[in-house]
């Protein structure tokens, strides 16, 4: 419970400096005083460990991002191993020897023609990296005037401020629309199928007219249509079938535009295969990684790019064609290994393998146990990303009161439970590590199952 050398602290004095220097992200502080806050101190595989030695199901991945489990010793010693040689040193004029290794796997692994990986840290540098390497790219292609980006309605690209003009979200992101470029939105299907009440045919030919019909209409100005492929996680989890996602891809092409994808949350097997572009398969001309990329170990992400985007910024130094743009820790060695590790253990464990009768187990219990409840409106799967929404009126689809906070007390009442989930509103977020096991599954809904039916009064 101490840092080396450090004297414990009581769970006391954690919660009062707690309170007194942290700010946590995405979270109410006046309410967050109020609680007493769960301090971890310790993973184990699926399971995160309190300082009162309670053990928790690591229901939400800790944030989208855990793969093999906590603690895992190949990871451990992976990262230990590069550790001993050296923690961190510059991609900028020299190159490392996990950075090198890992570009390549990535570029093996990837959907077809990304062939070149610019590091960053997280999923919104690793967006501000592609959208700026498609502004760029027009320009060195004598298309200055295509600067304007397609999005998702809802859509949810990271918090920097690049990120969050092609992924506005009303609650998140008010307070900076003065200063951001304005994005084409493109209504996705879950919309027309939720909100419109369209068949799910319906729905997926609405959204994949309008979106051919914005798309070549803009086709002079637009640089690229970023998208979460197959699933908008922070949207709610709205799933769109692949054929969206094929559509997208046809109609960029044709009005030559570039297609982003964002597999931030669904790369590295959350949707059953290890990117969801396979699904439908397409490749994109710039594809973002984050969150599972280190088996959620260390921040890490990047960027892949096609030859012919690459290409195009080749030149003389003097001919300022040069990609601009970098951060200090791009490329760190520490993490490059724990993810070399984790793509390691993919293999060895067989884990996309392994991951289908789990996908169909959680499926199985979501339609027995969960979708039945009365105030459960919606219930959204692919792969391992879940998302249970509540309604007060199912039949009318009326949502609860904001202020009644449904989501975060179904959090709180699960934890209670052992087992850490984390809402999106009214939308209860399941999105456990790939390495979770079958009884662990069933553990999982059953006390999420429990915590709706408590907080629904059901
Ligand atoms: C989480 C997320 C991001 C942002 O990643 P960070 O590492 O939090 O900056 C971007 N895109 C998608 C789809 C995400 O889910």
């Amino acid at each position: 419970m101490s840092g080396a050398g450090e004297p414990a602290l009581s769970h006391e004095a954690l919660r009062r400096l707690d309170h007194a220097h942290l700010w946590h992200p995405f979270t109410p502080m006046q309410a967050w005083f109020d609680e007493d806050p769960v301090v971890i101190v310790r993973g184990d595989a699926n399971e995160l460990i309190d300082d009162a030695g309670r053990r928790y199901l690591d229901g939400v991945s800790s944030l989208w991002c855990n793969v093999h489990g906590h603690n895992h010793p190949a990871l451990n010693a992976a990262i230990s191993r590069q550790l001993g040689q050296v923690a961190h040193t510059t991609l900028l004029g020299l190159t490392n020897v996990p950075a090198v290794r890992l570009a390549e796997r990535l570029a093996a692994l990837a959907p077809s023609g990304l062939t070149r990986v610019f590091y960053s840290d997280n999923g919104a540098t690793a967006e501000e990296a592609a959208l700026k390497m498609a502004l760029q790219y027009w320009h060195l292609s004598g298309k200055p005037g295509k600067t304007r980006f397609a999005s998702l309605v809802q859509a949810y690209h990271g918090d920097t401020l690049g990120a969050v003009g092609v992924g506005y979200s009303e609650t998140f992101h008010r307070f900076f629309r003065p200063v951001l470029a304005d994005a084409l939105r493109l209504t996705p299907p879950h919309v027309r199928r939720w909100r419109d009440r369209l068949s799910p045919a319906d729905a997926l030919a609405r959204a994949v007219a309008e979106a051919r019909e914005g798309i070549a209409r803009e086709r002079e100005v637009l640089a690229a249509v970023v998208v979460e492929p197959l699933m908008q996680g922070a949207a709610g989890m709205w799933p769109h079938p692949p054929e969206y996602l094929r559509a997208l891809r046809e109609a960029t092409t044709e009005a030559g535009v570039l297609l982003v994808c964002d597999e931030v949350a669904t790369g590295f097997g959350r949707t059953g295969t290890m990117f969801a572009c396979e699904q439908a398969g397409i490749a994109p001309d710039l594809l973002c990684v984050a969150k599972g990329i280190t088996g959620g170990y260390l921040p890490l992400a990047a960027t892949l790019a096609t030859e012919h985007i690459h290409d195009a910024f080749l030149g003389p130094p003097a001919a300022g064609r040069t990609f601009y743009h970098g951060h200090t820790y791009t490329g760190n060695p520490l993490g490059c290994a724990a993810a070399l590790a984790s793509l390691e253990l993919f293999e060895r464990d067989r884990t996309l393998d392994r991951l289908g009768p789990k996908i169909d187990r959680l499926e199985r219990l979501l339609a027995t146990a969960i979708a039945p409840l009365p105030h459960v409106a919606d219930v959204r799967q692919c792969g391992v990303m879940v998302g249970i929404e509540l309604a007060a009126d199912v039949a009318e689809r009326h949502p609860y009161p904001a202020a009644e906070r449904m989501g975060a007390r179904v959090t709180v009442a699960s934890r209670r439970r052992g087992v850490i989930v984390r809402p999106l509103g009214d939308v209860v977020v399941l999105m456990p590590p790939l390495s979770i096991t079958g009884e662990e599954i069933d553990r999982l809904a059953t006390v999420v199952r429990d915590a709706i039916a408590e907080v629904t009064g059901a």
